[in-house]
């Protein structure tokens, strides 16, 4: 049994200014807490850089060719609005290019495709990737909600572009809905996507009957929903269709701020509801697609409560 875990300082010095809540001493704290875990099955891998081609799997070139021309030289710059805004300081709660964020974007998608390429072909079971930025707003041409590009949407198609995968389910638990993830597989039946996330809500997307082509479950839930309801909707309609769909890997987006104690969300999950979460989600592909299973951070703003909660995941994930 191994499991992956991939990192690297890089996801560490995207920084998106003083009093940001997508911080670095959010994987600071999560890989304090992987490294405490008992290690015999965890494999740490350094996060390779990607390189430009493998974000035109579902990035247009000319974006990708705008966010690397916006990485600033020294300063922020904030490539959200409509106009890029560059600064010596505080660049607001948006999504922030700092000097290193070229490298931090690149080692999020390379660790995501090497981890793809390490389950798929059996070298590992699982794995879990520190990806930092997160992915899952970022649009086919347009970043948003902190997200440069979109890691677990890239990994998708790359599990089929590179290993011949027929069909790939994406399952995103973060609070917030996988709005960009939608957007770009919304009429393609070759990805599954399930988003489990609060409404109303920022980006106010994620409607019941935003179905896509058939190939897209939205399950909106409302603020302050107890965590027994939560985890009914979890069993009984995701967990439920995800049993009726065929997929050859799962992929998941892992964002932890569902938690009770995430000051962005409004929902009441414990840290170890992260472990029930993790433990249908290996169950299903052990029984689904040979157990091939690969998480990617998304948000998750308590630096406490994302920490545990990404120790119980990794726990299940590596059989402790
Ligand atoms: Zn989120």
């Amino acid at each position: 049994m191994t499991t992956l875990c991939f990192y690297h300082p890089d996801n560490e010095a995207h920084d998106p200014g003083k009093g940001h809540s997508e911080r670095a001493a959010r994987i600071t704290a999560i890989v304090k807490a992987l490294r405490a875990l008992p290690q015999p099955s965890i494999a740490w891998r350094e996060s390779p850089l990607a390189d430009h081609e493998a974000l035109f799997l579902t990035h247009t070139p000319a974006y990708i060719d705008f966010v690397f021309k916006s990485v600033p030289q020294s300063g922020y710059c904030t490539i959200e609005l409509d106009e890029t805004v560059c600064c010596d300081d505080d660049a607001g709660e948006l999504t922030v290019l700092c000097p290193r964020s070229g490298d931090a974007v690149l080692r999020s998608v390379g660790g995501a495709l090497q981890a793809v390429d390490e389950v798929v072909t059996g070298k590992a079971d699982n794995a879990f990737c520190l990806t930092r930025p997160p992915g899952h707003h970022a649009m086919q041409g347009k970043a948003m909600g902190f997200c440069v590009v979109n890691n677990v949407a890239i990994a998708a198609r790359y599990a089929q572009k590179a290993h011949g995968l027929k069909r790939i389910a994406i399952v995103d638990f973060d609070v917030h809905h996988g709005n960009g993830t939608q957007a770009i597989f919304e009429k393609d039946t070759s990805v599954f996507f399930i988003s489990l996330h609060q409404l109303p809500l920022w980006p106010e997307s994620g409607y019941e009957d935003e179905v896509g082509a058939g190939n897209i479950l939205n399950i909106p839930i409302p603020p302050n929903t107890p965590r027994e309801a939560w985890l009914t909707q979890w069993r009984e309609k995701a967990m439920a269709r995800l049993e009726r769909e065929d997929f050859d890997l799962l992929l998941v987006s892992a964002g932890f701020d569902a938690h009770k104690d995430d000051p962005k969300g409004s929902q009441n999950l414990e840290t170890e509801d992260y472990a029930t979460l993790m433990c249908d989600l290996k169950g299903m592909a052990e029984r689904k697609c040979q157990g091939r299973l690969i998480a990617l951070l998304e948000g998750g703003y308590n630096i406490e409560a994302s920490a545990t909660s990404a120790a119980a995941v990794m726990g299940v994930l590596s059989d402790q």
